[in-house]
């Protein structure tokens, strides 16, 4: 299928909200248009010498709100139309959960998993480079993060190439998110779109009307949950279903084939034989076929597409077993595949929501390398004095003190993780009720459609707020 299906779906999927909205054409095309592309080709020397030219690209998609925002993607399917489309995702996504940046993204044309370290550790910095030539990066201008094929690894590169290229910049580590902790990244931020995922399925999964309608039980307990890629997302999606949702994760799809379990694989003890073996074959008490798209058709009740886009369409949409397809990718179903789900019943949990948690946390790693101070050492000391306070208050009151044992963590304060995580839940929730109440009151046809609505109601009120430029 042409990448381009993928800008079209969201084009689509964009043109159906904004037929709500009630904005002005003219306003509309501004919040739908990709402000600016810059697509480069630079020369990179492999291990034996020899020179490869790579192309990459960085969209910046609104810049309602600065800096721009989104990941670095690094898969041989990078191109021109598929960087837009997930640029635009991000500007909807920061609007939906109130992270006051515009939409960007990045993509390097290159296969993740066959380059050597070496060569990609140049490709990345010199990526970086670029970038800065053209002031597509910088604190107040564009900050990348993690995305397909990138991690922790590749934004400390970043974020060095960019700390020495720019020697007055004040504050040159919040030129990018997702970096290691030990380099001013933020503890949460590895596990945070998978656990913003985790929360989103949650929390749908407790109105008791829709899961009603879908047949199922409230809860997430025993749900039956299959898992498309075990990168950084789906790992840690599958992760904490199984562990703190105690949902049943019946397969697990790779690059190499599927691996299936009825009565439950142990995510973790996947993950080790992966790790140790290359491959989910051989996996023991499972069932692994080399047919990794058999995966999305598989019976269960929760489909986690955590992959790559387009993984949905027209053409396996009839055969789909799941009740609920939770988006933790970004674009997983396109357009003609959603209306075939739609009309079939079965619920999607939008990608714009449900994987905003990346973003929400980088968000913080922002602000705390803005401000150049943990949240910790802001907070934690001021929150032992409140709670110490209350706590002998209490126990003047009642004549009695709190056993040593209970006392001690009761009054420790918060650590960054703890604040980063709370702050996440309440991000996701918040952002589910207003997207509910949304579909709801307005009687969309779906939570994509009241997502995307909401997304371009709070563009639009930004650009009314701010003007545009002249
Ligand atoms: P990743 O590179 O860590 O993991 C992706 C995994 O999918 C890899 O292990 C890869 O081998 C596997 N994969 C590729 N094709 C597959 C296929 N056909 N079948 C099964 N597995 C396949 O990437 P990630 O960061 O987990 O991103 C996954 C998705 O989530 C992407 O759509 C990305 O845009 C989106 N996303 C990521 C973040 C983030 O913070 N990393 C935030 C928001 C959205």
């Amino acid at each position: 299928m042409a990448r381009s299906e993928f800008l079209t779906s969201v084009s689509r999927y964009f043109d159906r909200a904004a037929s709500h909205s009630g904005v002005t054409p003219g306003l509309l095309r501004q919040i739908k248009a990709c402000n600016a592309v810059y697509r480069m080709r630079f020369p990179v020397r492999e291990d034996n010498g020899e020179i490869t030219v790579v192309e990459a690209f960085r969209a910046e998609h609104s810049y309602h709100r600065l800096p721009t925002k989104g990941g670095i993607r690094l898969s041989r399917h990078v191109d021109l139309d598929e960087t837009i489309a997930l640029a635009a995702l991000m500007s909807y996504k920061c609007a939906i959960v109130g992270v006051p940046f515009g939409g960007a993204k990045g993509g390097i044309a290159l296969d993740p998993s066959k380059i050597s370290d070496g060569f990609r550790e140049r490709v990345v910095r010199r990526y970086t480079a670029e970038l800065i030539r053209k002031n597509f990066i910088g604190p107040d201008i564009d900050v990348p993060a993690p995305d397909y094929g990138t991690g922790e690894r590749e934004m400390a590169w970043i974020a060095d190439t960019y700390k020495n290229l720019r020697m007055n910049e004040p504050n040159p580590y919040a030129c990018v998110t997702g970096k290691p902790v030990a380099m001013q990244g933020i503890p949460g931020r590895r596990q945070a779109t998978g656990l913003g995922v985790f929360y989103g399925i949650r929390i749908f999964c407790e109105e008791a009307e829709a899961m009603r309608r879908l047949g199922l039980e409230p809860g997430l307990a025993g749900k039956r949950v299959i898992v498309q890629g075990l990168g950084n997302v789906g790992y840690h999606v599958a992760s904490f279903l199984q562990r703190d949702g105690g949902s049943v994760i019946v397969g697990i799809a790779e690059r190499e084939g599927y691996l299936h379990a009825e009565d439950g694989l142990d995510v973790e003890a996947v993950v080790r034989h992966r790790a140790e073996t290359g491959t989910l074959e051989g996996f023991p008490r499972a069932v692994f076929s080399t047919d990794r798209a058999t995966a999305l058709e598989g019976d269960c009740d929760i489909l986690v597409p955590a992959a790559l886009e387009n993984q949905i369409t027209g053409e396996n949409a009839p055969r789909i077993q799941a009740k609920i397809v939770a988006e933790a990718a970004n674009g997983p179903v396109d357009s003609v595949g959603e209306e075939i789900l739609r009309e079939r019943g079965i619920c999607m949990l939008p990608d714009i929501y449900l994987n905003a948690g990346g973003v929400t946390v980088s968000y913080f790693e922002w602000l705390k390398n803005r401000a150049g101070v943990s949240f910790e050492r802001l907070l934690s000391r001021h929150e032992e004095l409140t709670k110490s306070q209350l706590v002998q208050t209490i126990e003047q009151l009642v004549g009695q003190s709190v056993p040593e044992p209970l006392r001690t963590p009761l009054l420790h304060g918060p650590s960054e993780e703890r604040m980063v995580v709370t702050a996440l839940e309440q991000t996701m929730i918040v952002s589910f009720g207003q997207i509910h109440e949304l579909w709801k009151s307005e009687q969309l046809p779906d939570l994509r459609t009241a997502a995307y609505l909401l997304s371009i109601g709070r563009l639009a009120e930004s650009y009314s707020q701010h003007g545009i430029f002249p």
